[in-house]
């Protein structure tokens, strides 16, 4: 048998949580929904993207066209339609009762809470928007975002939406560096920063970034300067450069016009998490991108009028921006936001949170679901958690223990999980559950959603339709929320995305297989596949089955050269709390035996190193690359200006 090209799969995981009786009753969209969605999309997808497009947003001019694929693959939709993304989020949310409903509740680090009603956000994102325009910007330019996540933050991506600017949020806990090449790259004429940030009771010091970003001799076009007094830090004002928020503001009136922009009009340009390599800039659309954020809100998080809505993604990551600000807000929801780290001053806080306020979907990631499992349920079982109704996760592959820990800790063995697949490139879901619809399998994150026609492809671009064998993930057809392009670099868009198969695909990067039952399973990144005697081995199956091992907090591997076996593993692995002191010796051997009875001696790491943390982007994703090259003892020559700390590398490196 050739194992050339298929991605061999090891583990099997069979239990499955079908959908509460009471969950699909009152679901937004139910398996009737559901069937009829699926079959529009297929018999005429235009017809399909059509109708939603003209049901959901408010358009000032629509569109007659829906998709133009003249320049494919720069697809175009609803091009010759306009409408305003502010006014969608906002103005149409200022009748009847959403009014004065909570859009957004923040709270601080110290515990402050402050909260803005529909009316109140519309008139704020009215008054930043005309100080924008006071500064001289207009449509077209590009605004920098380098915010704490405060409610201001928010207000100025909208205050850009409402005048045609295109924001790029820089995540604030990005060092100065990162900020000058984002800076540089989309040529930004206004950067909105603050004094400082919270984070774990210290003062981040943004401004002092932004200046040194700022610094004369680099090639950016910044001209103005707004700072927000958060912290209270002592800051240099430059003359002539900086201004306050509040005095940017100063006479500004509270009423904005929500001009029309056409629906391909870029409304962002943003940052992937650079996990296999340098950032790609990625270009969103507004009408596609607003629709599929708003769509996905509805169908996979089945959000209420009455729901109180938490991701805790970063506004500087296109979960902060698809599923805190736009698709919750053009829903017309209640949006909570929280500005501070997740153990702050316990590590209880998230729960203490969404017991305080009611929170009803709570949307994190894998990354931090594994480091609370890591802490233990004691902080969890604390507080009363009843709210809640439905849970997501995204960014990284579920481990199916982590996803058990969070369905009966968190969940109460009574909310549906949503594990999302998608991307900063795909601007919402593509995979995911949907909650009063489908049944779940952890680890899985089960099943395209209508309109998204993924495939599993080998290597020469041929459609895999046998179970369980694993290959390239890709998108047969384009969709409204896709990225338009990379910024400034339509090579590499063309490249990255498409080049593989001739155009014919959106390659997506990762490798994926599908059960019998049609479930996706995310293997891993295609750049981290292993080659173990013949076997191409995914990275998540193997993780996976030492997380399931009970000293196990999170565990990344990768291949080292190996003169038979071709590559031989090795995994780095963190213990869970209980477990810290066990003997490494003995803990190495049963975690060896453990992975190859789970899944097959095929899968024995060679080599399993504890360590305290393992290397991440700053968006929480295990950076493989850096650890292959540390496992191989190959000096760090790549790009590492989205790693979260460098002090890990030197650690693992001794
Ligand atoms: P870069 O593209 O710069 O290497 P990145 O791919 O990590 O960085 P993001 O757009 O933030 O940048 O992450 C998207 C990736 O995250 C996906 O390609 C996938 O590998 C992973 N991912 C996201 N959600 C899931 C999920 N539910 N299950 C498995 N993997 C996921
Ligand atoms: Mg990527």
């Amino acid at each position: 048998m050739s194992h050339s090209n298929a991605l061999d799969s090891l583990l099997s995981e069979i239990r499955r949580f079908a959908v509460p009786a009471d969950f699909s009753a009152q679901a937004n969209i139910n398996s009737a929904d559901y069937a009829q969605l699926c079959a529009q999309a297929e018999t005429d997808p235009e017809a399909f993207w059509s109708a939603l497009a003209r049901q959901h947003l408010s358009w000032h001019q629509p569109f007659t066209e829906v998709l133009d694929e003249r320049r494919a693959p720069f697809y175009r939709w609803f091009a010759d339609g306009s409408l305003n993304v502010a006014h969608n989020c906002l103005d149409r949310h200022l009748h009847g009762a959403t009014r004065h409903k909570a859009a957004l509740i923040w709270e601080g680090e110290d515990g402050a809470v402050r909260t803005f009603t529909y009316a109140q956000l519309h008139r704020e994102v009215s008054r930043f928007a005309n100080a924008l325009r006071h500064q001289g910007i207009e449509a077209d330019d590009r605004v920098a975002i380098y915010m704490p996540m405060v409610p201001e933050a928010v207000i100025a991506m909208l205050a850009c939406a409402r005048i045609g600017a295109i924001h790029t949020v820089v995540f604030g806990g990005f060092s100065a560096e990162a900020l000058k090449d984002r800076l540089e790259d989309t040529g930004a004429k206004l950067l909105i920063t603050a004094d400082g940030a919270w984070r774990a009771g210290k003062a981040v010091p943004l401004k002092r970034h932004a200046d040194q970003a700022l610094l004369r001799e680099h090639e950016h076009q910044v001209e103005k300067v707004i700072v927000l007094r958060h912290t209270n830090a002592d800051i240099d004002l430059q003359e002539g450069r900086d201004l306050w928020w509040e005095d940017a503001l100063a006479g500004m009136e509270s009423s904005c016009p929500a001009l029309p922009f056409n629906a391909e009009h870029p409304l962002f340009i943003l940052y992937t998490s650079g996990s296999t390599g340098k950032p790609k800039g990625v270009v969103h659309s507004s009408a596609g991108y607003l629709l599929w954020a708003l769509l996905t809100v509805r169908w996979v998080f089945d959000l209420k009028p009455e729901d109180v809505y938490w991701c805790t993604a970063d506004i500087g990551w296109i979960t902060g921006h698809s599923y805190t600000v736009y698709g919750p807000l053009a829903n017309g929801a209640t949006v909570f936001l929280y500005e501070g780290a997740p153990m702050h001053p316990h590590p209880d806080r998230f729960w203490a949170m969404i017991e305080r306020h009611g929170v009803s979907i709570f949307y994190t990631a894998p990354t931090a679901i594994r480091a609370f499992m890591k802490m233990g349920q004691e902080w969890p079982e604390r507080h009363d958690l009843s709210s809640l109704r439905l849970l997501g996760t995204v960014g990284e592959p579920m481990n199916p223990e982590a996803w058990m820990w969070y369905y009966e800790t968190i969940g109460g063995g009574r909310c549906p999980i949503a594990d999302t697949w998608w991307q900063t490139e795909t601007g919402g879901h593509m995979i995911a559950p949907l909650p009063g619809v489908t049944s779940t399998k952890p680890g899985s994150c089960a099943l395209p959603l209508p309109g998204i026609h993924a495939r599993i492809v080998d290597e020469a671009g041929q459609p895999i339709d046998k179970p369980e064998a694993g290959g390239y993930l890709v998108m047969e057809k384009p969709w409204p929320g896709m990225l338009r392009g990379i910024w400034g670099d339509d090579a590499r868009y063309v490249e990255s995305y498409w080049a593989k198969f001739g155009n014919r695909y959106y390659v997506a990067g990762d490798s994926a297989r599908r059960d019998a039952d049609g479930y996706y399973w995310v293997m891993g990144r295609i750049d981290d596949v292993l080659n173990v005697s013949g076997h191409r081995l995914g990275t998540a199956e193997i993780e996976s089955a030492l997380v399931a091992h009970p000293a196990v907090a999170e565990a990344a591997v990768v291949g080292i050269p190996h003169e038979i076996k071709g590559e031989a593993i090795c995994a780095f692995v963190v213990l869970r709390a209980s477990h810290a002191g066990d003997d490494r010796d003995t803990l190495g051997a049963s975690l060896r035996a453990h992975v190859a009875e789970l899944i097959g001696p095929i899968a024995r790491p060679d080599d399993v190193r504890i360590t305290d943390t393992l290397p991440k982007t700053r968006s929480g994703k295990i950076m493989r690359r850096l650890l292959r090259a540390i496992a191989r003892g190959e000096e760090i020559a790549q790009d590492i200006s989205t790693l979260e700390d460098e002090g890990v590398v030197r650690e693992l490196q001794k």
